[in-house]
């Protein structure tokens, strides 16, 4: 049997060729690109506004590949992890956090993850696939959906902080925001929309170029090039000068400030030669701390630093004007919070 294409992998032009190409005007192409982006609709016999046999040409040429919420946990904070089935029956993870003010979706880029960061448990997994534009959608539609089933509200906020690197699945990345943000799509603001990179310079500087809106974090943990090198060997081929150059080109080019995510670890980094490092790594461009509370996954040596060491680097960092903020953990007993996620959902 012939391969039938998915036919969300077609642009609208592509769509409306295929439409003209078949003798059906071009608006017929608009209203099937709102049914399956709008409206995220999984099936051609939902598209109740065009007729049967246009829905039949449809289905003898194509597929809707959606995903699917298989399972889900809620954790007592409110936080919900989703095992998200894919076409092709691989597993990602995404997960809605409600705080007060704010519903997060925190969603994931690849299934597992190339790199090897000693402390995440994602990173334990190998790197499968690179998730496509449309499962990127389909996660924040799915949470969106969730968001306004418990919470009554849609959500405020997506971060690229689930499984994978974002900055090594960059072009799906970009045409996934495209969709988050188009009025076709959720027409979610990018300023909501945060991606979280380990350092990838030369996708920071290419990000830089291509004038994105959206905000970029930087997971660095360490300013000394020799511990990075430990906690995360991959930068071993990622050298932190690259990772300076690249921070002052992005400030250069789109004037944004940069969020730098902070685990402080006992032994590791709680002390005054870490901190100073980091301070003087701050103040190459405008940016602030996101100090985030290590969550420990199986067999690992790491350990949270003291509170005492905890608040040294708040203090110094706020007397040296760099804004800092703490990020306590969500979903924690049920494995999803951030480095936890690694398809254990039960
Ligand atoms: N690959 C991207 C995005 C995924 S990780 C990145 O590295 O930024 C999202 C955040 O969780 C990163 O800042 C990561 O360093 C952090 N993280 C990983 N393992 C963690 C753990 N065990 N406890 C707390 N944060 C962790």
């Amino acid at each position: 049997m012939r391969k039938k294409n998915d036919i969300r992998s077609l642009s609208l032009d592509e769509l409306t060729f295929f439409f003209l190409k078949n003798k059906y005007p071009a608006y017929r192409a608009k209203q099937v690109y709102e049914w399956l982006w709008k409206k995220s609709c999984y099936s051609f016999n939902e598209m109740t506004n065009i007729s049967i046999e246009l829905r039949e040409l449809l289905k003898n040429e194509f597929v809707i590949n959606n995903i699917k919420v298989d399972k889900f946990q809620k954790s007592k904070d409110g936080t919900i992890k989703n095992a998200i089935k894919l076409y092709d029956n691989l597993i990602v993870e995404s997960v809605l956090i409600p705080s007060e003010n704010r519903i997060t979706a925190c969603v994931s880029s690849q299934v597992g993850c190339s790199l090897d960061c000693e402390f995440c448990a994602t990173s334990k997994m190998d790197r499968i696939r690179n998730l496509n534009s449309d499962e990127i959608y389909d996660q924040v539609v799915a949470i969106n959906s969730q968001s306004l089933n418990f919470h009554g509200r849609p959500l405020s906020n997506i971060v690229f902080m689930g499984m994978g690197e974002p900055l090594l699945n960059y072009s799906n990345i970009l045409d996934g925001i495209e969709k988050i943000t188009s009025d076709q799509g959720l027409g979610m603001s990018p300023k909501r929309i945060t991606v979280s990179t380990s350092g990838i310079s030369k996708m920071i500087k290419k990000m830089a170029d291509d004038n994105v809106k959206f905000n970029l974090a930087i997971s660095l943990h360490s300013a000394i090039e020799s511990t990075r090198n430990k906690i995360m060997p991959f930068t071993k081929k990622f050298p932190l000068q690259e990772l300076k150059d690249a921070v002052s080109y992005w400030y250069d080019k789109t004037k944004k400030i940069i969020t730098y995510e902070y685990i402080v670890w006992k032994g590791i980094n709680d002390d005054d030669e870490h901190l100073d490092a980091l301070i003087k790594f701050c103040k190459i461009s405008p940016s602030k701390v996101n100090i985030i509370e290590y969550n420990k996954t199986d067999n690992s040596i790491y350990n949270s630093a003291s509170r005492d060491n905890i608040n040294k680097y708040i203090k110094k960092l706020e007397k040296n004007k760099i804004p800092v903020t703490v990020r306590k953990s969500r979903g924690k007993d049920i494995d999803a919070a951030c480095g936890q996620l690694a398809n254990k959902i039960k």
